[in-house]
């Protein structure tokens, strides 16, 4: 019996958990996660003409435009048709969906939610040390002594791009890109909506009970 092939996206907001679950299909499935980030980086290490365009573009802190992440996504597709994929943060706007559906035909699109007041919460109750950038979190991994930072004793801090506003504005951002992205997928027939909201296990497991 032929196995089948799984080609795989996942859509969330920042602190959804989306990463976790790619890596834990990733691991279940034996698939490849490509991550806008994490292509784009191995472009650039690649230095080639490709990986020159972009770390000009990255270093100016500009955004990468769609037709080059299009061009090194649709190699990352082509060399991997036969065995399958995740894909994670891409496409993230309708120009950038067409283009991967002339190319190839996602089996399950999932899309983990969660309301924008708990990302919201997640993300505002993360303190950072300036100092050694190490990451806490006031309910779930919160510092010894309140305020300051264990290893060094520095004042934590609200990273500029998590304080709430910002934070806001940009899953505005996200829903206004998101939702035709969805609706599109709806129409395929692929999509499923997972509820972010339960613990790492439970939402691994809503995923991979859609594969049964
Ligand atoms: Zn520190």
């Amino acid at each position: 019996m032929a196995n089948k092939i799984y080609k795989i996206l996942l859509i969330g907001p920042q602190a959804s958990g989306k990463g976790t679950q790619a890596e834990t299909l990733s691991r279940k499935y034996n698939l490849p996660v490509f991550s806008t980030g994490n292509i784009l980086r191995q472009q650039v290490a690649k230095g080639d003409d490709l990986g020159k365009q972009v770390a000009e573009i990255i270093n100016k802190g500009q955004l990468v435009p769609d037709d080059l992440v299009n061009k090194i996504i649709a190699e990352k597709i082509a060399a991997n048709r036969a065995q399958g994929y995740i894909l994670d943060g891409y496409p993230r706007n309708l120009s950038q969906v067409n283009f991967l559906a002339a190319k190839d035909k996602l089996t399950h699109v999932f899309e983990i939610y969660i309301s924008d007041k708990e990302a919201v919460r997640r993300i505002s109750e993360r303190r950072t040390c300036p100092k050694c950038q190490t990451v806490y979190h006031l309910k779930y991994n919160p510092p010894k002594s309140e305020g300051v930072c264990d290893k060094d004793g520095e004042a934590l801090i609200i990273r500029a791009d998590e304080r709430e506003e910002v934070v806001k504005t940009r899953l505005k951002n996200y829903h206004q890109l998101t939702e035709p992205i969805l609706e599109f997928y709806q129409e395929k027939g692929v999509y499923h909506k997972i509820n972010g909201e339960q613990s790492i296990l439970k939402v691994s497991e809503d995923i991979l009970k859609i594969f049964k």
